[in-house]
């Protein structure tokens, strides 16, 4: 007679180490939560598609909550009190959300960091023109994209307009059912041959992402260009804005269209920009939820992080500083510029980002034992960096230590990786700025797969996951 297998773990065999799906282990109650949780994420991605809306409904959101403008703060000149909760934003892009600690802030602070732009196609200086009976719009791509990922779509149009009498108006076509989209086309495949022989990343070019909008012409036929004056005409009726005004303008182009479910089990999200809002919603939903942490507890919510963190609202801009600055001249109702630096210093952060996901079509690029896998929780990612780990923030061990410890203790299922194989790239975060003021810093966010293409995918027990990590470093 055959013994029965045992399916018990010896004791030899729990050296053993191996990530589990997050999803087998989950208690019915939080699949509900779970699922809940995607919902309100796919309204969050819905009604912020650029970091100007992003900013805006982390704001309002925040205002229902209880947190209140660092402005009123300072113009008041009242203390800070422990629990008390305060948002700061920036130039409209950019937004960080507080809760005072116990504790001093400059003996620290608890950071979460993500950023909200996303990658997409902005609008040159002078857009617009006539060729071929068609009015179509130039475009400069914002980010690392594959190009041609993004012709023959549907695509939106988001943004602000400041007009010569310097008023301005914010703009949304092609979301509503009603809305017309917009559209870069490419050739059919029947005179694509030289452009499939052709590598990849020259079948598509930057000049060639041209957005088309218009076909009518104007009845007046001793107009040159009278394709694109209809197109003028439209816009003076509806926006009252001439073509000079699209020198002040940011209009991004994004994917037209809304977060939708993925897969017959409904597990997965299929949505524009989860890089890096994917991040950016569970840090909110998080810092929401916390009471009276012991350090200052700080949601992080950057701009500018696919383009290198440059610009005032990028994470590399004197923003947070200045803002923690602030906080501490009301703390303390005097300003020394060591508080900061102590603050700073003694700091914990979550560079909260995405990272990519194990690709079954695609494993040649990855190292199978060092990568995040859709579906195994948040990723704890030591470092990045690419051939050498040039760039890599590299947390240090110590600091993994204490945050896989966390982890561990608030039962929240997590996983190690890379990002890709030694040799094959890589990519930067935030983290390096902030490890630069002396800060522990440590990659922690979301596996994700077609990163960067127009429609983005990832789990919805990875989302939850991220949600009750950052809630429990939050509140640590
Ligand atoms: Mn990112
Ligand atoms: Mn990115």
């Amino acid at each position: 007679m055959k013994k029965e297998a045992s399916t018990k773990k010896t004791e030899m065999e729990k050296l053993f180490h191996e990530f589990k799906n997050a999803w087998v282990d989950l208690s019915d109650n939080d699949r509900e939560l779970t699922f809940k949780m995607a919902g309100e994420y796919k309204k969050f991605l819905d009604m912020g598609k650029t970091e100007r809306e992003c900013v805006s409904k982390i704001v309002t959101m925040a205002k229902e909550k209880g947190f209140k403008n660092i402005r009123d703060l300072i113009t008041s000149k009242k203390p800070l009190k422990e629990g008390m909760k305060i948002y700061a934003s920036y130039k409209d892009k950019t937004v960080a959300l507080f809760v005072i600690g116990k504790e001093s802030i400059e003996k620290g602070m608890n950071i979460v960091g993500s950023h909200i732009d996303s990658p997409r196609l902005d609008l040159k200086a002078s857009p617009l023109y006539e060729d071929a009976e068609l009015a179509l719009l130039k475009t400069h791509y914002y980010g690392g994209i594959k190009k041609y990922q993004w012709a023959t779509i549907p695509l939106s149009m988001h943004g602000v307009i400041v007009k010569k009498d310097g008023s301005k108006i914010s703009i949304a076509i092609g979301e509503d059912e009603d809305d017309p989209v917009f559209v870069v086309s490419d050739i059919l495949p029947h005179l694509g041959k030289e452009q499939a022989a052709k590598k990849m990343s020259e079948g598509f070019t930057g000049e060639q992402l041209n957005v088309i909008i218009g076909n009518i012409p104007l009845k007046d036929k001793k107009i040159k260009e009278h394709i694109k004056l209809n197109i003028l005409n439209i816009l003076k009726e509806k926006y009252n804005m001439e073509e000079i005004d699209f020198v002040s303008a940011e209009i991004e182009i994004v994917p037209a269209g809304k977060a939708r479910d993925a897969g017959l089990d409904r597990s997965l999200i299929l949505a524009y920009g989860h890089d890096d809002r994917v991040c950016a919603f569970p840090s909110l939903k998080g810092i929401f939820e916390i009471e009276h942490p012991q350090k200052m507890a700080v949601a992080l919510f950057t701009d500018k992080e696919e383009i290198g963190s440059v610009g005032n609202t990028g994470m590399c801009s004197a923003f947070f500083d200045n803002t923690v600055a602030e906080l501490i001249a009301l703390e303390k109702q005097e300003y020394n510029e060591l508080y900061l630096r102590r603050a700073l210093a003694q700091s914990k952060v979550l560079s909260a980002d995405v990272n990519a996901g194990f690709d079954p079509s695609f494993p040649e690029v990855f190292d199978k034992r060092n990568s995040s896998y859709i579906g195994k929780g948040i990723i704890l990612t030591k470092f990045t960096g690419s051939r050498g780990k040039s760039g890599a923030n590299d947390a240090h061990a110590e600091f993994v230590g204490e945050i896989k410890n966390l982890f561990t203790a608030n039962k929240i299922v997590w996983q190690a990786s890379e990002l890709g194989k030694v040799d094959a790239g890589g990519g930067g975060t935030i983290a390096y700025i902030l490890a630069n003021k002396g800060a522990d810093v440590i990659d922690c966010g979301i596996a994700v797969l077609n990163m960067h293409a127009p429609f983005e995918l990832v789990s919805k027990v990875d989302l939850f996951m991220t949600y009750k990590a950052y809630k429990a470093f939050l509140q640590s």
